[in-house]
Formats: C-alpha cells, structure tokens, sequence
C-alpha cells in the first residue's frame, strides 16, 4: 500500500519546519543557534524534538521499537495530526463507529472534515460490514475504538481483521483502555499494516493525565508523515521527565492496573445487587457503563451526595446509562453504599 498517495496534495508537497535541534542535537557543543537563554535553568534548552531518550525507554516499557513510534501533546494531538494528514477540508470524510470517543467527532468539526458515525450492534459489538459498505470514494480514514468508550467492550480481533483488509485508508485504533485487558494490542502487528495506527496513553492506566502523554504505534513510513507535520517540540520537557520516572517502576504500574481490575470486578458484582440497576454492561477498560432504571435522577442524586459519575443517556444506545470509573477501593464502596442508601429512602417514599 501506498501511504503517500493517500496523503492530503499539500502534506505530500510539504517542506517540514526545520527547527534548530533537528539540525544539531546540541549535545557537548557550544550551543548558538536556537536564540535560547544561556544561563542553565535546568530547563533552558528546547527539547529533543523526536523525544529519542523517552521513546526508547517507552518501546523497552511496552515491548515495542521506538522506530515505531511518534508522540503527540495527550492522543488528542495525534487524533487531529492523523485527520490533517490525510483529509483535504469540505472534500474528503471519516468514518466512525456510534457510541465512541467524542472528540473524533470534535477534531473532524474543527477541521472541516465530515464525520459520519455508523452505529455498532446492539450489544456494542463491531460490525466490519456493516463499516465498509459505507465506504466511499472520500472516506480516508476509520477511526475505531477498542475497548470501547462508552460501552467498556474490546472487539472481536476478526472484525478489526476484516477492516483493515477490507479497506484502502487509515485506520485509526484508539487503544487507550488496552491495559485493562488480557487482550494483546494491536501495535504487535504493525509489520501486517502499513496503514495502521494504534494510539496508547499515559493518560489512564499510566496514571499521568495531567502531564498529556500520547503514543502513536505505525510504520515507520508513518512515522515520517506524522514527523513532517507535528509542531517540532509538541512533548515538553517536563513531562518527558514525568514520563521516563513513571515507566521505571513497571512493577507500580502492574500492581495499580491489577487492584483497579479487581476493583471493577467489585464494582459489577456490587452494582448487580442493586434494585436500580438494570444492567451491567461487561467491561475490559477502568470503567463501567451501567443501565438504570432513571439515569438523570440517580446521576442527580448522585452528584447531590459529591459523587460525580457520567451520565451517557444522550448517546446512541445508551438510554438510562451511567459510565462510572472505576475508583479505589474506598470511594468504589462509598459510591456502592450511597446508591444502596437512595435506594432505601425510594422505597419508603413509595
Ligand atoms: C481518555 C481517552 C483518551 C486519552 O486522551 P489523551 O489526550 O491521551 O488524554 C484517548 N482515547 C479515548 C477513547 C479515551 O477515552
């Protein structure tokens, strides 16, 4: 496959921005060229603008090659690198899948770039056919999500097969809940896919959202296009330092990731019980999507006891339903033992 024919006519003509340190690593020599501050403040220089140190030790975390690899400002940068990459605005389209990420829909808006959501099965499984008979001429890019957000589930690897095999464009497979599951990710078979790009975060299971850390996995063919139009130091220091302190200590990471499954499996058994639950939605991600029998007043009462929830009632499929976190184990029991408590003060009312 031809990536580079697929790519937006201005992108394949572009000239990339080339800063200072793509020219000089800067290393050991007498740094004059990028009008910074001499004076060292520990964080004086400009970044490396490949992040090559965080990259290698991420591809050693993850099991992966750092030639792999392109890091964007949280995946929400790579979500909206991904569509200007490829998509020409008010011409071409994506596709995605309903109900799933939100800001898919948002980055297509902002860019100009019609979104069109195909609903998943009833019971959120994907349906590759279904998918591909909506491909046309202008579709560029498929952006899937697995697990999924809302619904919690990891799709059947055959449905995903079938996309990929199926279609001629970009697919984009957010992964950003894969820690949550038994489930291998997909980023192991990029050898397959040249046209494959499998986001990650250290947003969830890392437990670093608030440094906006995202990975995308894809050939290195890949690599060079998301090089070539990525603002050159969009991974800040800081958070570099944040990053490679944090995937030391993998075994922290492991135990974190194995209390909050086990957590969730707490959660679904206790959430069961409950007289105003109607269903518990099977997850593979830190959260819960959960069916009641009055989402907006429990999500109301909810939020009157300090208790903030999602309420998911608006998207497709999803009436009456609350996507809950998967908290520790003190405030999983103090959201178990409220909803008990409303649940018996609506019994003596009624
Ligand atoms: C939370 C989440 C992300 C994370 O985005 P960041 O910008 O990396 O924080 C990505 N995709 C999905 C589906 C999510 O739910």
């Amino acid at each position: 496959m031809k990536i580079e024919e697929l790519l937006r006519p201005n992108v394949r003509k572009m000239i990339p921005y080339s800063s200072a340190r793509d020219e000089f690593s800067g290393v050991g020599m007498v740094q004059l060229d990028a009008n910074e501050n001499p004076f060292d403040t520990g964080l004086n220089r400009y970044p490396d603008p490949y992040q090559r140190q965080l990259k290698k030790e991420i591809a050693r975390y993850k099991g992966g090659r750092m030639q792999n690899l392109v890091l964007g400002n949280g995946s929400d940068e790579l979500i909206d690198l991904a569509i200007r990459a490829f998509c020409v605005p008010a011409v071409d389209e994506i596709i995605g899948v309903k109900p799933s990420y939100g800001m898919y829909k948002v980055s297509c808006e902002l860019n100009d770039v019609a979104y069109r959501e195909i609903p998943l099965d009833e019971d959120f499984s994907l349906n590759a056919d279904r998918l591909l008979r909506e491909v046309t001429a202008k579709t560029k890019l498929i952006f899937i999500c697995s697990p999924n957000n809302p619904s919690g589930n990891v799709f059947e690897d055959a449905a995903i097969e079938k996309l990929l095999n199926g279609f001629t464009g970009i697919v984009v497979l957010d992964e950003a809940y894969i820690d949550f599951t038994a489930k291998e990710s997909w980023s192991k078979r990029l050898n397959e896919y040249p046209q494959l790009i499998v986001l990650q975060t250290f947003s969830k299971a890392i437990g670093l959202a608030a440094t906006r850390l995202g990975m995308a996995w894809c050939s290195e063919q890949m690599v060079e296009i998301f090089n070539r139009i990525k603002p050159p130091y969009n991974i800040n220091q800081l958070t570099e330092f944040e990053a490679m302190k944090r995937i030391q200590d993998a075994d922290q990471i492991a135990e974190d990731i194995q209390s909050i499954i086990e957590q969730r499996e707490w959660l679904i058994q206790e959430l069961e019980k409950s007289g105003v639950v109607e269903k518990v939605y099977p997850s593979d991600a830190n959260f819960i999507l959960v069916k009641v029998n009055d989402a907006n007043s429990l999500y109301g009462q909810l939020l009157q006891k300090n208790l903030v929830v999602r309420n998911r009632t608006t998207q497709y499929n999803c009436e009456n339903c609350l996507r809950i976190s998967v908290g520790t184990k003190e405030e999983n029991k103090e959201l178990i033992e409220t909803i008990k408590k409303l649940e018996n003060e609506e019994s003596t009312i009624y």
